[in-house]
């Protein structure tokens, strides 16, 4: 049974009960003073009754200046002040109905503003309610950051992507997956190694972990694209760490149209080195084409005389043989010295067109012998001012050229001739399903005397005079080919090379 309280209890536990009453008061006056959060106390009217530093400082006034003097919503924007009184209100009323925590602006005394969340708590069975008030504005600050940050990264001109520890893509940007041609979600399911081809994949995990050392790194490499078209790109690989979590940055920038320029200028390079070694191989031929032209003629004249003289039988075998040869020799001097010559084109308004024609034409016995099918895909061409004979030349070179091939190798029965017109050029392309060319041979195809067919007439010198007539017209010519698949010659002539007089004129 429990022990009844007598009356000389009752004082002391009163005694009891103020003293902890009176620490619970000084335990809360300690904390609310000390708070680094601001504090007041309200009055049901929203009138400061007591207010702590924090606050004081925040509002950049006194404690005294403060207490009993202002109502908290004249610190609040004029603009939230009526939000402010509404939640005020509800959160003395029915506290369970208004949020706990609600983002006002404040303005301190000197009309500077701050980003603050409130909370309003009631003091149950008083009139009395607690205010504290929470600084945001750094935070919102750097949450704005953060957003604006992730904005510029996802709208950055250039591929950027977070990779896990094991190089498997966290976030791409925009640009990544323009670059890749995934939509985001299908770059999410790729890992750099299925990326970047051009580090063998096992070389890797080496590669990241170097990272960790070294922090970044810069290179060049390739990426595949989902259509599986490779790209020559510049990487900077960063290794980053936020606590105990390991991450990959990479900032990738396609440099084709750089490498493309380099590819172009190594070409034009070999083909100012290839004009030179022409010119001076030219310059050499000449005159030695002039000397042994003459001694030529001489050969072929006598031999023709002592033939038409002649009985014997197997000497005018042999006579015949040194005719047929003298002749072989004067034709190899009539290439050289069209080679060497390389006169300056007679420009007229030629229709490439009509030159095709007239060159498969003179070809047309020949190549029907052989069983090749010709086909022509003419495009609508204007008019260009050309020399007629040096571009039927060229062509009659690239036909001829191509027929051999294929009756050589026995592979190959077609050829197909096509003209355009392609940014401010004429292009014409030659292309057989013959042999094709050995890749090493390529560079040397418009060297003079450079041939494959030396036992069977070849001079090496076809080649070398279409090139001089392309580059006469101010054009180039080129050759792509595939080792057993076959050959395409690729002309193109400039139109701006001379304009074509108009009809009228
Ligand atoms: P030639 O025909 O006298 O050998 P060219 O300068 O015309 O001299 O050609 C040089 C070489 O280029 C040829 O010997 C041959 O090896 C190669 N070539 C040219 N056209 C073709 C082609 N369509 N297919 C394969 N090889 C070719």
């Amino acid at each position: 049974m429990p022990a009844r309280e007598t009356d000389s209890q009752q004082p002391m536990r009163e005694v009891v009960e103020r003293q902890l009453l009176d620490d619970a008061a000084s335990t809360f006056r300690t904390m609310f003073e000390r708070s680094g959060t601001g504090k007041a106390v309200l009055n049901k009217s929203g009138i400061i009754v007591m207010a702590n530093e924090a606050l004081a400082r925040l509002v950049d006034m006194n404690v005294r200046e403060i207490e009993g003097k202002h109502s908290w919503f004249e610190f609040v924007a004029e603009t939230d002040r009526k939000k402010a009184q509404d939640y005020h209100n509800l959160r003395r009323s029915h506290p369970g109905l208004a949020p706990e925590r609600y983002e006002f602006t404040l303005v301190d005394q000197n009309g500077g503003s701050h980003d603050i969340e409130i909370n309003v708590a009631v003091f149950p069975g008083t009139d009395l309610s607690l205010l504290s008030l929470i600084e945001v504005t750094h935070l919102k600050t750097a949450q704005e950051m953060g957003r604006l940050t992730r904005f510029a990264v996802e709208n950055a001109g250039e591929a950027i992507f977070w990779l896990n520890e094991k190089g498997a893509v966290l976030y791409a940007n925009g640009a990544a997956s323009r670059l890749l041609g995934y939509n985001l979600g299908g770059i999410m399911s790729l890992t750099i190694q299925d990326i970047d081809i051009g580090t063998p994949r096992k070389e890797w995990k080496k590669r990241l972990t170097e990272l960790k050392q070294s922090g970044s790194s810069t290179w060049e490499s390739e990426y595949r694209r989902k259509d599986g078209r490779v790209l020559p790109v510049e990487t900077i690989l960063s290794f980053i760490q936020l606590g105990d979590k390991h991450y990959y940055w990479v900032f990738a920038r396609d440099v084709s149209d750089r490498v493309q320029a380099d590819v172009r200028e190594k070409q034009l390079q070999s083909e100012l080195n290839l004009s030179g070694r022409l010119a001076s191989v030219g310059e050499l031929a000449a005159g030695v084409a002039h000397e042994i032209n003459n001694p030529l003629t001489g050969i072929i004249g006598f031999s023709e005389r002592l033939l038409r003289k002649c009985a014997d039988e197997k000497m005018t075998t042999d006579l015949k043989r040194i005719h047929s040869e003298a002749q072989r020799a004067a034709k190899v001097v009539q290439n050289l010295l069209t080679f060497a010559r390389q006169r300056q084109p007679k420009k007229e308004p030629v229709d490439v067109n009509d030159i095709v024609s007239e060159s498969l034409e003179l070809r047309e016995y020949e190549l029907r012998q052989r069983g090749i099918t010709v086909i022509t895909h003419l495009g609508e061409l204007p008019c260009l001012m050309a020399d007629y004979y040096q571009l039927e030349q060229v062509l009659v070179n690239l036909i001829i050229n191509a027929e051999q091939a294929m009756a050589r190798s026995g592979k190959g029965d077609r050829l197909i001739v096509t003209t355009g017109e392609l940014d401010g050029y004429i292009v014409i392309t030659v292309t057989d399903n013959g042999p094709g060319i050995e890749p090493k041979h390529l560079d040397k195809l418009f060297d003079p005397f450079f041939t494959t067919r030396a036992d069977d007439g070849g001079t090496g010198l076809g080649l070398s005079i279409c090139h001089g007539i392309v580059m006469e017209h101010g054009g180039r010519i080129s050759a792509s080919s595939e080792l057993g698949e076959g050959t395409t010659f690729t002309v193109s002539i400039p139109l701006k090379g001379g304009s074509c007089p108009s009809p009228e004129a």
